[in-house]
């Protein structure tokens, strides 16, 4: 059965455990960094951070609002990176779970083709080209285990599970948040399998995804339509 997130950004306090925790599953290493004025350490996803707690201070109603933002990849029902690829050795989704999975065979992909077809700006390379992003906890997950993520998040900002039911959750919750802020949404739930829920705009939380793009390249809303696109389903029905 698919499996989704659910992650209520009302409830992160940037503690950034998932952050670490996703570190220590995959072995990955810490990065050198420099104070850029912000809370948010390393500033920004790279081959060695797949999770990413992000942080923005923004005056929202004359408050001065402190927006968390735990980024992953969103492991889309119809992924542009996969579809880019055009590759099953290289990029594919595992039907199982859902899982958008990467592989060593991505060091044969262009790099700069496959970042700027994801909407979010997620892949990131290494210096040789391979491309690397969240993998679900794949291996966790396939043994009945919770992403490394989600189990060490203590305020429950994190959920994983069958998608029905992460999204029930979602509704459920984004009509409770509601009731004290009215533009509280949810980002892409029908295109993506991590569902985030925000208080305010989505629009801000958009903006500092994309904000350290190399290059503007294909916007969201083209990106958006390509993962819905006929032809792409097509030739994936071939395939
Ligand atoms: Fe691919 Fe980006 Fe979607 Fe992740 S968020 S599956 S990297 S297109
Ligand atoms: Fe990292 Fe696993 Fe969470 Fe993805 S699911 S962000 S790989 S800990
Ligand atoms: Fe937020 Fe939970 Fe991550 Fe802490 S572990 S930063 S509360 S999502």
């Amino acid at each position: 059965m698919s499996k989704a997130f659910f992650i209520d950004t009302t409830l992160c306090t940037a503690c950034r455990g998932c952050q670490v925790a996703c570190k220590q599953w995959h072995n990955l290493p810490a990065e050198k960094t420099t104070n850029k004025g912000t809370f948010q350490n390393p500033a920004d996803l790279s081959f060695d951070t797949y999770k990413l707690v992000r942080m923005r201070e923004e005056i929202i109603g004359g408050k001065l609002r402190w927006l968390f933002f735990p980024e992953q990849c969103r492991h889309c029902l119809e992924p542009p990176c996969r579809d880019t690829a055009g590759e099953p050795t290289a990029i594919y989704t595992d039907k199982e779970t859902g899982a958008v999975l990467y592989t060593a065979n991505t060091k044969g992909l262009d790099v700069k083709e496959i970042t700027e077809a994801c909407p979010y700006n997620i892949p990131r390379a290494s210096d040789d080209g391979t491309l690397a992003k969240c993998d679900m906890c794949i291996d966790r997950v396939q043994n009945g285990l919770l992403p490394a993520c989600v189990k060490t998040c203590p305020s429950g900002a994190m959920n994983f599970g069958d998608r029905e039911a992460m999204l029930e959750m979602a509704k459920k919750r984004l009509k409770e948040v509601q009731a004290k802020f009215p533009k509280a949404s949810l980002l892409d739930p029908d295109n993506v399998s991590v569902i985030y829920l925000t208080a305010f705009d989505p629009k801000i939380y958009h903006e500092f995804s994309v904000a350290s793009r190399h290059s503007p390249g294909i916007t969201r809303q083209v990106a958006l339509k390509k993962m819905a696109s006929p032809i792409a389903r097509f030739i994936r029905a071939l395939g």
